[in-house]
């Protein structure tokens, strides 16, 4: 019975959306890895994948309303830690907690979050510790499973962090409330602690960068607007470290859960920089328009007419 409802529960919360019949390619001691990610079907074939990395010179400058957070302030409702046996998720009863604007076509509604060591994006070919992906489906559509198969039918907020000497408060706090299923995939436990997805975000919620792009787990279904926000959280190199202690399920430690970066192809990737964007300009226009209107009054003061 016990194994059933694992079961269920790993059905119910898994993002991956099919069969856990897969795998990262493993580190070997000589720092080789041990296959291609060759996982078949779209992940193979599609031209419109995840992640990718996001070079701002390869991007394009765009402008959108700000993001609504609904909720995100709000403590998750029954929230549930999976050991997937490629991450760890934090899944909740979606409904109350739902994102809109940020360009996004409608509202979005939160499902799950988990995290990828280290980052699956990188920004201008740098890699980071980690990455949290706070996933979201189209309300228009039933369930997540439904939504994945549609174009712009999941919308997937990615937060990086990077290592300081500091531990982060709110990472130890999910460290804690999860290492009881780090050691045995398939299995959940009880998030006890509140957990507000707001305390997560980073401050800068105005730069990012925005793609179509896809699930980064098979099977790789194009179906996801990227966000990916430009300010990385902190998190010390110990908390790091635990996350790589989480096993997989062959029973050894999941070192990276990373996809490698795949090809933008003719996609857009659009670089949102934000108010400071502007406020920047504005400086820059009125130093270059002082020095000119001098030469203007000299001019005028010698007697030269333009
Ligand atoms: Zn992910």
């Amino acid at each position: 019975m016990h194994k059933f409802a694992v079961i269920f529960l790993a059905a119910y919360f898994t993002v991956s959306l099919v069969a856990s019949d897969w795998h990262y390619p493993k580190e070997l001691p000589n720092g080789v890895l041990s296959d291609d990610e060759d996982w078949g079907g779209i992940c193979s074939s599609g031209k419109r994948q995840s992640p990718v990395d996001l070079a701002v010179d390869a991007s394009v400058r765009g402008e959108f309303n700000s993001f609504i957070f609904h909720n995100y302030d709000a403590p998750m409702k029954n929230p549930n830690v999976i050991n997937n046996g490629h991450s760890i998720q934090i899944s909740t009863v979606p409904g109350p907690i739902s994102i809109a604007g940020g360009g996004l076509n409608g509202n979005y509604i939160f499902d799950q979050m988990h995290f990828h060591w280290a980052s699956e994006h990188t920004i201008n070919g740098g890699r980071y510790a980690l990455e949290l992906h706070m996933v979201h489906h189209d309300k228009r559509y039933d369930t997540i499973q439904r939504a994945a198969q549609e174009k712009n039918g999941v919308a997937v907020l990615g937060i990086l962090f990077h290592v300081t000497k500091d531990p982060n408060p709110v990472v130890e706090k999910i460290l804690e409330n999860s290492h009881r299923v780090f050691e045995s995939s398939g299995t959940n436990t009880t998030y006890k602690d509140n957990l507000l997805l707001s305390e997560i975000l980073p401050k800068n919620k105005e730069t990012y960068f925005r793609y179509e792009g896809s699930l980064t787990t098979p099977g790789c279904g194009e179906a996801v607007v990227w966000t990916v926000f430009n300010q990385s959280l902190p998190l010390s190199v110990e908390q790091l470290e635990r996350f790589k202690s989480v096993h997989d399920d062959s029973g050894h430690e999941l070192k990276h859960n990373y996809r490698h970066i795949q090809p933008l192809n003719s996609r857009s990737l659009i670089y949102v920089p934000g108010h400071g964007y502007t406020e920047n300009f504005g400086v820059s226009t009125k130093l270059i328009s002082i020095p000119l209107m001098m030469v203007m009054s000299l001019i005028a003061l010698m007697g030269f007419s333009l």
